[in-house]
């Protein structure tokens, strides 16, 4: 199989990333490695597959390559689904974890512990150059804490507990995290499109 591009410029990401899909995907590459900056995409779609879908046909038809990309949030069974595709920018500053995770959890104070269900969504997309495209979902389910705990991870890691255990995604090392991820099993899914449509295999 020849390149694939992950799009996005986020280098734990692709890590992960790598991780999940080696030794399927020998030459996964970044948009780094191949000088491409294709900006702040405008990921104005309605669902997480919208936005996934968005991200990587853009780079697929800008590089000419197949190209992976994904994105995700955390759902709050109480809050119909939010903040959703609105998590990296929950508190009115898009990037800013710490503010939009206390955001999150003064709005679930009064909430009790049997209704702190939520979860994370992920949705990993892949584009080929002919405009062709493929998603699936991933999702780690559990609930939520009312005070932070733990110093790994990132985003609302440190309020998560995910179901069967107990101790908070940021209390978990990287690998128990990763192992478990909503990242891990849509990437796992997208894997099978991966050798169907690119013609390699395990
Ligand atoms: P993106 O898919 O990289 O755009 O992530 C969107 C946002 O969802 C992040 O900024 C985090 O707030 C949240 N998020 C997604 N995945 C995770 C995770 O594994 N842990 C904690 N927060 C996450």
């Amino acid at each position: 199989m020849g390149l694939l591009i992950l799009a996005s410029h986020n280098a734990h990401k692709l890590a992960e990333v790598r991780d999940i899909l080696l030794p399927l995907v020998p030459a996964l590459e970044s948009l780094e490695s191949v000088s491409c900056d294709i900006g702040e995409p405008v990921e104005d779609g309605r669902t997480f597959a919208e936005n996934a879908i968005i991200k990587a046909k853009q780079v697929a038809q800008l590089l000419n390559l197949p190209a992976i990309a994904d994105d995700s949030g955390l759902c709050v069974d109480i809050m119909g689904g939010a903040p959703g595709i609105f998590s990296a920018r929950w508190s009115g500053q898009h990037g800013n974890d710490r503010a939009n995770l206390e955001l999150l959890l003064a709005q679930l104070a009064d909430v009790k512990p049997e209704h702190r269900g939520a979860r994370f969504v992920c949705a990993a997309a892949l584009a080929l150059p002919d405009g062709s495209v493929v998603v699936e979902e991933g999702e780690m389910v559990g609930k939520l804490r009312t005070e932070a705990a733990g110093a790994g991870g990132f985003g609302y890691d440190p309020i998560f507990e995910p179901s069967g255990y107990d101790l908070t995604n940021a209390e978990l090392s990287a690998n128990e995290k990763n192992a478990i991820s909503h990242r891990r099993k849509a990437f796992e899914a997208l894997a099978a499109h991966i050798v169907a449509l690119l013609g390699c295999s395990r």
